[in-house]
């Protein structure tokens, strides 16, 4: 076999979205909730973060040999038989067996290979070339390693190991001769598709109707709650959504990104655009350049209900006598993602006995929020840390002085601690000058394209019977 050098190059990319703002109350919600408080607890916290929009981390891969795992695979076989057959990862399946084997909790790929006869030593090979490729304490329970047999001759051993880290990408672990790892990226092409929808009993039928993936509608609602009260939904209203989705091998993956999108109603429009500025940021906005993302969010978690409110009187649940309630109570499962309100900087990631564990952010010289009764920090929260709007900076515990699951939301105005409901918080700036030129530009097209989408699909040909055609 020939001696074939992985080289490659990555490049780590975080897109973030503007986070939702708005609660809601329909079943989609309680179904996310319901699915997300179900997995386990790794699985949860990956689901929560895409939830919140957050595409994750990445990896773009380059590899400049073209000596993947069917060169490999072929060099060894006769080309003619291998011609005819099926393929999985370029494995010829007429002489290939594949078997697949979920991860177990507690399993590690190194006690596996030890099982299937490997030495300690091809092994430990095995582990150094992976380095920099694939990160073998990412692999994840539940989901399967592929072991690839030769069907000639009696070897028990797979020749190679296929795991599938996510439908972009796939990782062949060499295990016949000299052990090395390859991380392949599966082509993506990328196509524009749009959605409509109208309100004929509720938004739930609606966005069901309308054929978008969970991850989509929470983006439509995102990019449009600065303009549009989601809580007052009239029959009627109509949307358009211009988006782009990722196929691989002709399958749609990833959760779309949203191009643009318009919501309807009382024949008023109001418009999102998506718009990448020259700093790199890619941001939404109305159609006067007007950012979707408002400075501070609503709520520190999503999909939640208020509890109690901010009061100068309350009767304490658990002492049982009145005092203030400088907070804003939100009651949401445990373990539900607490996220930043605003962008900041932590300035504690602390316990008390009344707070339990608590998250205190900076913000600027006048707003600083607080998180209190957390179950536990996010990674990397810590005093001094920066964080986003939108950041996962904890989860939903009942911590300290609490009856139940929630977190205490709390808002300091220059050192003064406040209700942020009754606050008129500060708007992000909206853009002027060359940069609002180079917006108008891409909202022209993109308007261009949201109105060339019919809201019904086009009528038959003339002459067939049509109840939709007007008279
Ligand atoms: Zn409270």
């Amino acid at each position: 076999m020939p001696l074939y050098i992985c080289r490659v190059s990555f490049t780590h990319h975080l897109r973030l979205n503007p986070t939702l703002s708005v609660q809601t109350e329909d079943s989609k919600t309680v179904r996310w909730l319901h699915i997300i408080r179900n997995l386990p607890h790794q699985t949860s916290l990956i689901i929560g973060l895409a939830a919140l929009g957050i595409a994750g981390v990445v990896a773009v891969l380059e590899i400049k040999s073209d000596k993947t795992a069917a060169a490999l695979a072929l060099g060894e076989m006769d080309a003619s038989t291998a011609a005819n057959a099926g393929y999985r990862w370029a494995f010829p399946l007429n002489q290939f067996t594949v078997e697949a084997h979920p991860l177990q909790r507690g399993e590690a790929l190194g006690l596996l290979l030890q099982q299937k006869g490997f030495s300690a030593q091809q092994i430990a090979a095995l582990v150094e070339s992976s380095r920099g490729i694939f990160d073998i304490t990412s692999l994840r329970m539940g989901k399967p390693l592929h072991f690839v047999c030769r069907n000639k001759g009696n070897d028990p051993k797979p020749w190679f190991i296929v795991y599938e880290p996510s439908p972009y990408e796939y990782v062949v672990f060499h295990l016949h001769d000299q052990p090395c790892v390859e991380l392949i990226k599966r082509p993506v092409t990328v196509e524009a598709r749009t959605a409509v929808g109208e309100i004929k009993t509720n938004f739930w039928q609606a966005l069901t109707e309308s054929g978008l993936n969970d991850n989509l509608a929470d983006a439509m609602i995102d990019v449009l709650a600065a303009s549009v009260d989601f809580y007052r939904q009239k029959v009627g209203d109509r949307f358009k959504v211009l988006y782009e989705q990722d196929f691989v091998e002709g399958q749609p993956v990833g959760a779309g990104k949203l191009l643009a999108a318009v919501y309807e109603r009382d024949g008023k429009a109001y418009y999102a655009f998506r718009f990448k500025r020259e700093d790199g940021k890619t941001e939404y906005y109305d159609y006067d350049g007007r950012p979707a993302r408002k400075a501070f969010l609503k709520a520190p978690v999503k999909y939640s209900r208020i509890s109690s409110r901010f009061s100068m009187r309350r009767l304490h649940p658990i002492l049982g006598y009145h005092r203030p309630h400088f907070g804003t109570d939100y009651a949401a499962p445990h373990g539900t993602p607490i996220i930043a309100v605003a962008d900041g900087v932590v300035t504690e990631a602390a316990y008390g006995s009344g707070n339990g564990r608590y998250v205190r952010i900076r913000h600027d010289k006048v707003y600083e929020t607080q998180y209190l009764h957390m179950s536990g920090f996010a990674a990397g929260i810590r005093p001094g840390a920066r964080v986003v709007q939108g950041q996962t900076i904890g989860y939903v515990g009942s911590t300290g002085l609490a009856t139940g699951p929630h977190v205490c939301f709390r808002f300091w105005k220059n050192g003064q601690q406040v209700d942020h409901l009754r606050l008129h918080l500060p708007q992000p700036e909206p853009i002027s000058g060359a940069l609002l030129e180079a917006f108008n530009a891409e909202r022209d097209r993109l308007l261009e394209r949201l109105q060339a989408i019919p809201y019904h699909t086009p009528s038959a040909p003339a002459d067939a019977p049509d109840d939709d055609v007007a008279p």
